[in-house]
């Protein structure tokens, strides 16, 4: 199954990711941390994707979709993707369209508001890149990551000017694809809810996948 999780950044998409794929068995493709990864790898896609990251502004489509393109051809991938944070534009889309038939598309959402006061308690491990929240989510042990144990960070684009122009941007340019999947009959919606269980019911409920 290829499922795509849509929402404004600190929707839960990541967390949600997480869950479905332990019960899916079925990888993660988050755009956001394949770009993370090649900034510190210091690939020249890395220098390139920097810029647009730390301003809050959308890498260009061409580069996303050869990277999409390219991790796509891993043999892990053929049984089906959970698509975390792609795509995030109608081209992003319909070249997704042309590479892969989408199952679901899942939208979870969240009130800006609500967006701004989370971003200020996520913390991100550098090293695996797992996703925390300080208070709705925290770690076992404070400002450790549960599954690799290395130091939590708060990403640099969690800063609250990036999170309102990514929150801009979101709105700008991601929404309008709920349309496009929404006229495609694939377009699902969940409300994000204060307690991380409660959006885990509704996923759980919307995917018909116990998680
Ligand atoms: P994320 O971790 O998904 O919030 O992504 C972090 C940043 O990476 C975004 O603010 C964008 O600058 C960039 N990015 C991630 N995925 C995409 C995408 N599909 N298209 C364009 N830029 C992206």
């Amino acid at each position: 199954m290829n499922l795509v999780l849509l929402g404004a950044p600190g929707a839960g998409k990541g967390t949600q990711a997480e869950k479905i794929q332990h019960a899916l068995n079925i990888p993660i493709l988050s755009t956001g941390n394949l770009l993370r990864q090649a900034i510190a790898a210091g690939t020249e896609l890395g220098r390139k994707a920097q810029t647009y990251m730390d301003g809050g502004n959308l890498v260009p489509d061409e580069l996303i979709i050869g990277l999409v393109a390219e991790r796509l051809k891993s043999p892990d991938c053929a049984n089906g993707v959970i698509f975390d944070g792609f795509p995030r534009t109608l081209p992003q889309a319909q070249a997704l369209d042309r590479a892969a038939k989408v199952d679901v598309v899942l939208s979870i959402e969240v009130a800006d508001e609500t967006i701004m006061q989370r971003m200020s308690g996520r913390r991100t491990c550098p090293q695996c890149q797992a996703s925390y929240h300080v208070t709705d989510n925290p770690p076992q042990k404070e400002g450790v990551c549960d599954k690799c144990g290395a130091q939590l960070s708060i990403r640099h684009d969690d800063e609250p000017d990036t999170v309102r122009s990514r929150l801009e941007v979101y709105h700008r340019q991601t929404e309008p694809i709920k349309e496009y999947y929404g006229a495609q009959g694939k377009l699902k919606k969940v409300q994000g809810q204060p307690k991380l269980a409660d959006t885990v019911k509704l996923v759980s409920e919307a995917l018909g996948v116990s998680l």
